[in-house]
């Protein structure tokens, strides 16, 4: 009686065939005819597969041959002006230029999917005319029903989500720009309704942020006005990622049902429960198998939480269902075979996770004795995890208790710090310097390549590594930089490269997931307790600070960059792994500095990602990674100098924060929304070191020293001329070696000429 539900799932394929086709076909290598054959095969697949394992309501439409919300733009017609669309169907070149740019337009800018590591292409509304341009819903419905004779349940973003999530409009104009796309939504529903489709599942993902008053309003006035043009299709309101907010009043909107995460938003949503019931004409969508982490669900506790919401819910009004997409998980773990045995054992990827959600659905009803090898099954594996030795760290715990419960601090304040820094530094004002990475060349990539099947002897590729650190050291002194870095060649990836350095960390060999458009990330799992092994850095550090007199700034990536960069064991709270990782960090750090290094910059990158989608959890989070990062960082002398650096710009609500880190200097990429962030600066003074992006290092464009002199200029209106650096805004691994120089000899002489007007 009770159904099994899915709301999205993986769009890259087993082998990610999606990501190798898209990609041939800009390369033009793969023509479109193919191209779509291919894309099909795919999309069929997975539907396929989940009818196989048994869903109930599989989900169509969840496919994208980009991104999902850059297809809801499309299907409406909104393609900024700047493509030159002249209506109709949009086709797949303005459809890849919009994502991409092309040589005539800039691409649309993308972001983050609300805190996941998923970016979406951001629409823009300005200058476009909204128009039905096909019915993507209706079609993904027709080719399940015809190829599969699945009844497949469509998914759309919901019209409220999709203009919060779009640009290009002035706030008052929200109204009137949702009075313009309602219109759009109904004849997409109209015509599935038409179709006989029983089902659609309607994407809120705002709604488990924070609502406004105007948003709730808009939601009211969007769901009566599809109520009213649709009643008989059964509208299920997706909200996920977190609980509902406003419960009571989403509760009371006239919809078919509504889907809660019960995973990640399960304190939230159960208490709401419990305070107002679940409405009595409405079918519960119930989020109980987690999309988000890798972790096997507690079939046992899974199936005490579905008695629970019983009691809200009759059966045949409760469904069993992910809590959000499975966009977000690889696809399955069955080809996994060099975890050790106990993780593998408790992992779940999207198909464990679909199986667990029929399982659930199926066994319900059954009483506790009745599905019991399942459940022995699933006990012994969640056993064998939790008594694991990696999960039992008792050095790492005792370290880590200690260290917290001393609240780290640099044992001087940084007015005192500083006077000792500049004694020992000696660096002229607005020193120079660079975020850490050089050109990774398909010469750098084949090495390593090579090295790792074994074809190249550790020596040689230490050799070919400390060949590349001599060459550039040697670049930077030509350049005139004032402190240098060893260029993070023999880094792939800022996190996998410590993870593999660290205990408590595993790898998979196919545990691809979509990050952007074609390109998917492999996130490490960290299922142990963290620790440090022996140092990770030493060895190139020193030997570039061995080959000039200039200072060599050491490069670590932060804890919360890790932390959010990974999966993470869900069985200690996120805090106490930050923590972990701090700890092992710190032990890093205080290497480097016993070898020699006097800077060592700690890259945070990717603190902002990790705020909580509501806003009041979101201080408690900045206090606990402000603490894992100085726990890392704190135990040093006075003379040596922490650096950090920062990207994705919008930090503008965290400069307290910022701040409290402590770091003597920090880096922040600022070139493509310099305005606005000097702005906030220009509100809360800063007092530590801190240094400006002066160049977009994400264009191969070689900004004139001229222009480089301007953004310097600007930032010295705000900031402090004395504690001013002068830096790029990222890494330069993707750049290529003639770019990378001659941008960098612009740079300094751009400092050179602001050095002579102070
Ligand atoms: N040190 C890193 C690099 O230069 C920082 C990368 C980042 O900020 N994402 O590549
Ligand atoms: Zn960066």
């Amino acid at each position: 009686m009770i159904r099994s539900s899915a709301l999205g799932y993986p769009r890259i394929g087993d082998n990610r065939e999606w990501k190798k086709a898209i990609e041939a076909f800009w390369a033009g290598k793969l023509g479109e005819d193919d191209l779509h054959a291919e894309l099909k095969a795919i999309r069929l697949g997975r539907l396929r597969k989940q009818k196989e394992l048994g869903i109930d309501l599989i989900p169509v439409h969840d496919f994208s041959y980009y991104d999902h919300v850059l297809d809801t733009a499309a299907m409406f017609g909104l393609v900024p002006p700047r493509f030159r669309y002249g209506g109709g169907p949009v086709p797949l070149s303005v459809y890849y230029a919009m994502a991409r740019g092309s040589k005539d337009a800039a691409a649309c800018e993308m972001t983050k999917w609300f805190d996941t590591n998923y970016h979406y292409i951001v629409p823009e509304l300005n200058g476009t005319n909204p128009a039905l341009t096909f019915n993507g819903p209706l079609r993904a419905y027709r080719e399940a029903k015809e190829e599969l004779g699945i009844e497949g349940k469509p998914v759309i973003l919901g019209p409220v989500t999709f203009l919060k999530l779009s640009k290009g409009y002035p706030p008052e104009q929200a109204d009137s720009w949702l009075e313009k796309l309602l219109p759009l939504y109904l004849r997409v529903f109209r015509e599935l309704a038409d179709e006989g489709a029983a089902w659609v599942q309607v994407d809120e993902p705002i709604v488990a942020a924070e609502l406004s008053e105007e948003d709730m309003r808009r939601l009211e006035f969007a769901y009566g006005e599809i109520a009213k043009a649709v009643p008989e299709l059964n509208v299920m309101l997706q909200t996920y990622f977190e609980s509902a907010d406003r419960y009571d009043r989403i509760a009371e909107l006239p919809v078919r049902g509504i889907g809660l995460d019960l995973a990640r938003g399960l304190a939230g949503n159960l208490a709401s429960l419990e305070a107002h019931g679940f409405p009595g004409d409405k079918i519960l969508g119930a989020g109980i198998v987690d999309g988000r982490g890798v972790w096997r669900a507690d079939l046992r506790e899974k199936r005490a939480l579905l008695d629970r919401l019983r009691g809200f819910v009759p059966d045949d009004r409760l469904i069993v269902q992910t809590s959000c997409s499975l966009l977000h998980v690889p696809v399955s773990k069955a080809r996994e075979d060099r975890l050790p045995p106990a993780l593998k054992e408790a992992l779940s990827f999207a198909d464990e996770k679909l199986a667990e959600a029929v399982w659930l659905a199926r066994t319900a009803r059954l009483g506790e004795g009745e599905p019991a090898e399942e459940l022995a099954g699933c006990d012994s594996a969640l056993r064998a995890m939790a008594d694991s030795p990696a999960r039992q760290r008792r050095d790492v715990r005792e370290a880590v208790e200690e260290l917290r419960a001393a609240s780290p601090a640099r044992s001087k304040p940084f007015a005192e710090r500083r006077a000792v820094q500049e004694e020992k530094w000696r660096l002229p004002l607005f020193p120079t310097t660079t975020i850490g990475s050089f050109p990774q060349t398909a010469e750098v990539r084949k090495a390593r390549e090579l090295w790792r099947k074994g074809e190249w002897t550790e020596e040689r590729y230490e050799e070919f590594i400390r060949g590349r650190i001599e060459e550039w050291i040697g670049l930077q002194e030509k350049i005139g930089l004032d402190v240098l870095v060893h260029g993070e060649f023999e880094r792939t990836d800022m996190v996998e490269f410590f993870g593999e350095k660290l205990d408590g960390f595993a790898f998979t060999r196919y545990g691809w997931v979509q990050s952007y458009g074609s390109r998917c990330v492999k996130p490490p799992i960290i299922y142990g307790d963290v620790a440090f092994r022996e140092p990770m850095t030493v060895k190139e550090t020193a030997y570039a600070q061995s080959l000039t007199t200039r200072p060599v700034k050491g490069m670590l990536t932060g804890p919360i960059t890790i932390l959010n960069w990974s999966f993470v064991r869900d069985d200690l709270p996120r805090e106490e792994v930050a923590y972990q990782l701090a700890y092992a960090l710190r032990r890093e750090v205080e290497a480097l500095e016993k070898a020699g290094i006097g800077m060592i910059q700690v890259d945070e990158p990717a603190v902002r990602e990790g705020l909580p989608l509501k806003a009041s959890q979101r201080q408690a989070y900045l206090d606990w990674a402000v603490r894992a990062f100085r726990m890392a960082t704190c135990a040093v002398k006075d003379t040596t100098q922490i650096h950090t650096h920062m990207c994705y710009c919008e930090f503008q609500d965290m400069i307290g924060s910022i701040e409290a880190m402590d770091a003597d200097v920090i880096s922040i990429e600022s070139s493509r929304s310099h305005g606005e962030l000097l702005d906030s600066f220009e509100r809360e003074t800063y007092p530590l070191g801190i240094g400006l992006g002066v160049y977009d290092i994400h264009s191969p464009r070689v900004p004139a020293a001229e222009e480089m002199e301007a953004t310097i200029h600007r930032a010295l209106r705000v900031l402090d001329p004395k504690l001013f650096w002068i830096n790029p805004d990222c890494g330069l691994k993707t750049r290529g070696r003639e770019e990378t120089e001659a941008a960098l000899g612009h740079m300094v002489k751009a400092a050179r000429s602001a050095r002579a007007k102070y």
